[in-house]
């Protein structure tokens, strides 16, 4: 965080810092600043940022961005970055993904709590806290002849709203008198209208090249429980109209959000300058800012389409490993570390790009690289039979324990304590990965064939002899002769020279687990590109689930413990399904190297 690149939203900020924009700001004991401030006390925050979700389903990668950028910002400045859920829109929210969102910034490392407060201890703002005021400040609109109660038909309005490069027609209850329109307004909050029978108008400008500044809709009346307010309100303000205000309130000073709502900051100024000349709210108002949302290849960010996965079966739920959800994302075994990181290495930009997976991914293994312990498993299980290890050590029951260093040598910091080395027995039989055996070695091949010398990885030196095979010719047991004196650790280790090292696990203390293979869930860049189906671009491979034999150190993980599975990548034991010990369960996260790379 010492090494921060500048970026136009560091360099707004700080411009304001310098100019002290923002310096004389003073609690205004409004509803949202209550809990927290007295009025009139000056601002200790140097800046307030907000992050402000509709609760109306999980959040994402793309999320994720705006949450860093935000929290980030405000850590950096000396600021504050308030939690808000933006839950002005009745019908489509729920405490379900109040909770989950909660969850997920905290689980970014990220906190609401103002200066001084301990961590943890604040309360998210909610922008439903704020309908009293949203509505005196709709009829202190209507009062200073700056809103109207258009009663058009819905066709009608879209007609006369005109479109680009050409001006729209002024509906015919523009002209109506602020004693009408204040009664109006009143009949609309007090039931006594039909939903969609009217709407409240901010009173702009008909003709504007902007279609935003036409007039547009603030207030509409719809009967729907809210899951805050209840029955207590059957008009609901427009976003556009509420999130200024939001804002306003909060004393947020840099709103920041994506590109487009850029045509909408014409109006964001000005309902700030109305509401400061009805004296309803105060200068120095918040201004609103924007950045490139986050494109991600081969991801789709559209809650809809998301919802849509979740809801035909796709995937297993919103916490499916391979949904781009910050719920999936960690179940994948996503980091939060790793997530920062990669928020921090796309930067934030004023023009829409795509990002490569690969980046998300790197960022992972990069976290990972010195933290996950390295372990051994055999994904594709065949065994190898030690045929001469009475011989060699007195008893075919005989075993013998091998150490390995949980992480190598290069992971260790300086001063750092290593942690413990993994232990794990040797005998007569191993598991091994199938494809470590050609009876018939293709050019290159190192590993198992008959005459071949390789290395059972942290044990002994091995000589390949040979196989047996079932009526259908599949390999059941592959044969060879262990070579005692070449302990991997030991004085003879290098006594005899291998071909190649091989990944194993022991029959004797091997356990059996379920490891669930993930791959990208679309097998196009664009799933949702240019109107296509985005369903017909589902990877068909993109979850295979095998049955593995893991060591003894990675058997006893806990939940959502990470892994580097020696040659595989990076894998995770499952936060709901995996228990320790008896039933191991891990899901990959990603390779050692990007394969779809170039
Ligand atoms: P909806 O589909 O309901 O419009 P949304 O994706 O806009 O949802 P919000 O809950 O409104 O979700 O988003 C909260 C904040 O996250 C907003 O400020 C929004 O700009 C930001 N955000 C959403 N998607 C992205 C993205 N892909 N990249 C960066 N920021 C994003
Ligand atoms: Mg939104
Ligand atoms: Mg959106």
């Amino acid at each position: 965080s010492d090494h921060k690149v500048s970026n136009f939203l560091r360099q707004i900020i700080q411009n304001d810092l310098d100019k002290g924009t923002y310096a004389s700001r003073r609690w205004a004991g409004s509803p949202g600043d209550a809990a927290h401030h007295a009025a009139g006390e000056p601002d200790p925050a140097k800046i307030r940022t907000r992050f402000p979700p509709e609760p109306n389903g999980y959040l994402h990668v793309g999320h994720a961005k705006s949450i860093c950028i935000n929290f980030g910002l405000a850590k950096e400045y000396g600021g504050v970055c308030h939690l808000r859920f933006d839950d002005t829109n009745p019908e489509k929210e729920d405490t379900e993904y109040v909770n989950s969102i909660i969850d997920a910034v905290k689980w970014l490392g990220f906190d609401w709590a103002q200066l001084g407060q301990t961590a943890g201890s604040a309360a998210p703002y909610q922008a439903s806290d704020y309908f009293d005021f949203m509505y005196r400040a709709a009829e202190a609109l209507i009062e200073a002849g700056h809103a109207y109660v258009d009663e058009q038909s819905a066709e009608d309005m879209r007609a006369n709203r005109g479109d680009f490069g050409k001006p729209g027609v002024d509906s015919p209850f523009r002209t109506r008198t602020v004693a009408e329109n204040l009664a109006r307004f009143r009949e609309m909050r007090d039931g006594k209208l039909a939903d969609g029978a009217a709407v409240l108008r901010a009173k702009i400008d008909m003709a504007s090249p902007n279609i935003n500044l036409r007039d547009p809709a603030i207030y509409r009346i719809r009967r729907a429980t809210h899951h805050h307010t209840g029955d207590t309100w059957c008009i609901y303000p427009m976003y556009t109209f509420a999130h200024p205000i939001e804002d306003a309130l909060e004393q947020i000073t840099h709103s920041i959000c994506t590109l487009e709502f850029e045509d909408q900051r014409p109006f964001y100024d000005w309902l700030m300058e109305r509401l400061c000349e009805c004296k309803l709210l105060a200068a120095p108002s918040p201004k609103q800012y924007e950045f490139a949302r986050l494109n991600l290849t081969y991801v789709i960010t559209s809650k809809r389409k998301l919802a849509q996965l979740v809801n035909e079966g796709k995937v297993s739920g919103w916490d499916d490993p391979r949904m781009p959800t910050i719920v999936g994302l960690r179940r994948r075994g996503y980091t939060p570390e790793s997530l920062r990181l990669f928020a921090d290495r796309i930067g934030v930009t004023k023009s829409d790009s795509w990002i490569d997976y690969s980046t998300l991914e790197g960022c992972l293994r990069e976290d990972l690289e010195n933290k996950a312990h390295r372990g051994m498993a055999v994904l594709d299980p065949v065994k190898l039979v030690l045929t001469n290890w009475a011989e060699a050590f007195g008893s075919d029951g005989y075993t013998e324990a091998c150490t390995q260093p949980a992480l190598p040598h290069s992971a260790i910091a300086e001063g750092q304590t290593p942690p413990a080395d993994r232990t794990f027995l040797i005998g007569k039989e191993v598991w091994i990965e199938r494809e470590d055996f050609e009876e018939v070695p293709p050019k290159g091949y190192k590993r198992l064939f008959p005459g071949n010398v390789v290395r059972l990885k942290g044990g002994y030196v091995i000589e390949c002899t040979g196989c047996a095979r079932d009526a259908a010719g599949n390999v059941t047991e592959v044969h060879a002769k262990v070579i005692p004196g070449t302990k991997s650790g030991t004085p003879g280790a290098d006594s005899v020279k291998a071909k190649a090292a091989i990944t194993w696990v022991a029959v004797a203390d091997g356990v059996q687990a379920e490891v669930r293979l993930y791959d990208r869930l679309f097998a196009e860049a664009h799933p949702d590109a240019g109107g296509k189906d985005f369903l017909q671009s589902l990877n068909p491979d993109s979850l295979k689930v095998v049955t593995a034999y893991v060591e003894p150190s990675l058997a006893a993980a806990q939940p959502d413990q990470k892994f580097q599975f020696e040659r595989f990548g990076y894998f995770v034991a499952d936060r709901l399904d995996h228990v320790a010990g008896s039933k191991p369960v891990f899901n990959k996260v990603t390779g050692l190297k990007d394969k779809w790379a170039k």
